[in-house]
């Protein structure tokens, strides 16, 4: 445990020591509707970890009372999950499912004690006689049903006798209440569906608030630890258990702030777009945030709970810098994994003056790293270095080997160009070069002076090998989809060398390739045959300098801090009840909006010209709030009256997204308005299908290898056409025109 304890630990800590409980009981409740990723990292390490920390145990829950997205290959990717984490969840997972029974004899005590009814309003009536922030809400006709009304009803709903959307069970709380979950929150809907456990048991399916406190309570929990968008739940979670007058000791919740990292999309639904539609290749993609992408990619569970330490538990929003995950799994490889060489992209060096062949010792590990062991480099004439370790005309400070600059080989000896051999184009084939005796590697009596030491293998000896290299998979930082995917995010390198010991002996599964990066043997494609490795990572952070000017590293790492929340004000409150309730914005933006005065007033100044909240919302609670980070609302040079416009242009189609980021940057820099910059950089979205067709043609005609490999089958390479159009219209194509056509042309 770290030193310093979190406020959750805290929390765990004072309820032991006041023998609130027995034991500490944790859960993991994930619902089994897609694939964990490290958002559910995060979740697991706190349940699972604060269980360990204090000698209790985690439940591993799957909520699984929404029948229709739920499936046993999420189950099972939730349980490797967890286990790959390193986390036991002891004898047997527990399903939601499985309490149905008894949380329907709940739901029958409280119809009983008049504290449940049967609800006849149509979903629009609901919603309207809810009320809204600033107004109360006034209760359905049919909270007067009696008691035997309400139970004849519950049961013939649950026996299916009903239409969906006919009847629903509230709880009776209170209408007029201030926090409006309280306002008779549904309890049990009906859902004339298939579920992949209950099969077709059951016509009734019970909500969250309803399941998830009894779940708990049945289960033991002392716990609940859930994500802060269940703020306002906890009111309705209190409320059943207590009505229910349950024998104690009973769960309570605590909340925490969810885990967003930048360059980086969580969310499930998402996530299971980029797979359906093939632009990655199934959830365990090494570019996916998934923990089955991290796995195949080569990141150590080591690496992940670092991380998830390293951030610390908040009690607000904020978002994680990924080079903070980045840093960890090369820290955490840094003296772990072997170093070898091998060559991406090689270049013939043959040594005139080097006669047979010998084998060189090679330690796998620098000094400064305490492990050992070490393998034989087999050395001859003919050598394999990669192409961009030479240069004919050299820049200014190039340090590796040009026609007048030696350059040594790791390991080995200091050679020398002594001509370049090319070919009819000009292109060079071929370095011949002089090494020089006496340097070699250990024993270098040569007096040679070399600026910087470069991998290479040996040609007799060395293996061909496939090279994933994988980068960020969005070139955003706040990616919404298909359309900020960085077009580099894969690049296969199909003949790559490497030093023979790697694949024959197998040192190791993970690699350091020298001055490369990080490498794991591809668990699935691997083979003796055709050996793969992924690219975990690279040595350094190569976007640090591109993301410099928006961001300094260091202040993803301030906000994230431990402690309490600060409560809201009374106007604050209000604010963020209406933008959650009557605005329809998720509890996170709202939270940000409404704890921000200049935020708060700008977006209501925005609103009131262009009304669409959740898209102002968005750009407001991310890209304006990045800028009023370093200067306040009178020194911006756009107004929220252009930002209102440019969310206009976005919603009548005129722009896309990403052009939309696009102009945006541009106000911040110019103060013009977005339709003046929209129309000087013509920036506007095409959604024509004649002006797209063509593209996509000479796109197709490019391709043909990949159209066959499409018509073959691997619909997958959809994703792949649908990217390049996108990128030779400079983002402008409407992305959902260049779905439907590509899907068109290629059938
Ligand atoms: P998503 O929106 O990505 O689908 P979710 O919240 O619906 O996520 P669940 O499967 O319902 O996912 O969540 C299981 C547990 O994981 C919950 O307790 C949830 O609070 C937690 N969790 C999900 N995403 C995150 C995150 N980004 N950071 C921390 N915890 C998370
Ligand atoms: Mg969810």
């Amino acid at each position: 445990m770290s030193e310093r304890k979190d406020f959750l630990r805290t929390i765990v800590a004072d309820d032991l020591k006041a023998g609130k409980y027995d034991e500490v009981v944790t859960r993991f409740p994930p619902e089994p509707n897609g694939f964990p990723h490290i958002g559910h990292a995060k979740s697991i390490a706190i349940n699972f970890g604060i269980a360990r920390d204090y000698d209790g145990h985690c439940n591993l829950r799957m909520d699984d009372t929404n029948p229709t997205t739920e499936d046993t290959k999420y189950v099972e990717a939730l349980k490797d999950a967890v286990e790959w984490l390193g986390f036991d969840w002891g004898d047997s997972v527990y399903f939601t499912s499985d309490y149905f029974p008894k949380i329907y004899d709940y739901a029958i005590e409280l119809i009983k004690m008049g504290k449940a009814y049967v609800d006849s309003l149509n979903e629009e009536e609901i919603r309207e006689y809810r009320g809204t922030v600033n107004e109360v809400g006034k209760r359905s006709k049919y909270a007067q049903r009696s008691v035997e009304e309400n139970l004849d009803l519950f049961e013939r709903m649950k026996n299916g006798e009903f239409k969906e959307g006919e009847h629903i069970l509230r709880a009776k709380i209170d209408m007029t209440a201030a926090n409006m979950k309280m306002r008779d929150p549904l309890m049990y809907r009906i859902r004339h569906v298939h579920h992949f456990r209950t099969g077709d048991e059951w016509a009734v399916y019970p909500m969250y608030d309803f399941a998830h406190c009894l779940s708990d309570y049945i289960e033991g929990v002392s716990h609940s630890i859930c994500t802060l968008e269940f703020e306002n739940n906890r009111d309705v979670y209190n409320w059943v258990l207590d009505t229910l007058g349950l024998e104690p000791p009973r769960p309570y919740q605590h909340e925490f702030a969810r885990l967003g990292i930048n360059y980086t999309m969580m969310s499930k639904r998402k996530l299971l777009e980029l797979v359906q539609s093939g632009v990655v290749n199934g959830w365990d993609d090494p570019r996916l945030p998934t923990i089955a992408g991290y796995k195949r990619k080569g990141y150590t569970p080591e690496s992940i709970l670092n991380f998830c330490d390293q951030i610390g538990i908040a009690k607000a929003n904020s978002m994680v810098d990924v080079s903070q995950l980045e840093f960890c799994i090369r820290d955490d490889l840094n003296t772990k994994v072997p170093r070898v060489m091998c060559v991406i992209n090689p270049l013939k060096v043959s040594i005139i003056n080097y006669e047979g062949s010998e084998e060189l010792d090679a330690s796998y590990y620098p000094e400064d790293v305490p492990k050992e062991g070490s393998r034989k480099l087999p050395f001859s004439k003919e050598i394999y270095i990669d192409r961009d370790d030479f240069m004919e005309n050299p820049s200014k400070g190039y340090f590796r080997l040009t026609p007048d600059q030696p350059v040594r080989l790791k390991h080995a000896y200091i050679i020398e160009c002594k001509e370049i051999i090319k070919d009819a184009d000009g292109d060079i084939v071929e370095i011949k070069a002089h090494y020089y005796p006496k340097s070699k590697s250990g024993a270098d009596t040569s007096g040679i002076k070399v600026k910087s030491a470069i991998q290479w293998v040996d040609a007799a000896t060395a293996k061909e090998v496939e090279v994933r290299l994988y980068d960020r998979l969005f070139s955003c930082e706040s990616p919404e989809g298909i359309e900020d995917i960085n077009p580099d995010s894969l690049k296969v390198i199909k003949s790559a060398l490497i030093e023979p010991v790697v694949i024959t002996e197998k040192p190791d599964e993970r690699f350091q390739f020298e001055r490369e990066g990080y490498f794991y043997a591809d668990p699935v494609d691997y083979s003796d045959e055709k050996p793969v490795f992924n690219k975990i990572v690279g040595l350094k952070d190569s976007w640090a300098k591109k993301s410099k000017e928006n961001k300094p590293k260091s202040q993803a790492k301030k906000v994230q801090i431990d402690g309490e929340v600060i409560p809201m004000s009374e106007a604050e409150q209000v604010l963020f009840e209406k933008y959650q309730n009557e605005l329809g914005l998720n509890s996170e933006v709202a939270n940000t909006l409404a704890r921000d005065e200049q935020l708060s007033s700008f977006y209501e100044a925005a609103l009131s010209i262009h009304n669409t909240p959740i898209t102002l919302a968005n750009i407001i609670s991310n890209e304006v709030a990045r800028e009023l980070k370093e200067k306040t609302l009178s020194s911006l040079k756009f107004t929220a009256v252009q930002v209102a416009e440019l969310v206009k242009m976005l919603d009548d189609t005129t722009i896309s997204n990403k052009i939309a980021k696009l102009v945006f940057e541009e106000m911040v820099k110019s103060g013009d308005n977005p339709t003046q910059i929209v129309e000087a950089k013509g920036l506007i979205q095409i959604s024509d299908p004649s002006k797209i067709a063509p593209i996509i043609d000479e796109i197709i005609e490019k391709n043909s290898e990949n159209v066959a490999k499409f018509k073959a089958g691997n619909t997958k390479l959809l994703g792949f056409f649908v990217g390049q159009v996108l990128k030779a219209t400079g983002g402008k194509a409407n992305p959902k025109v260049v779905n439907a056509l590509v899907a068109e042309k290629l059938q």
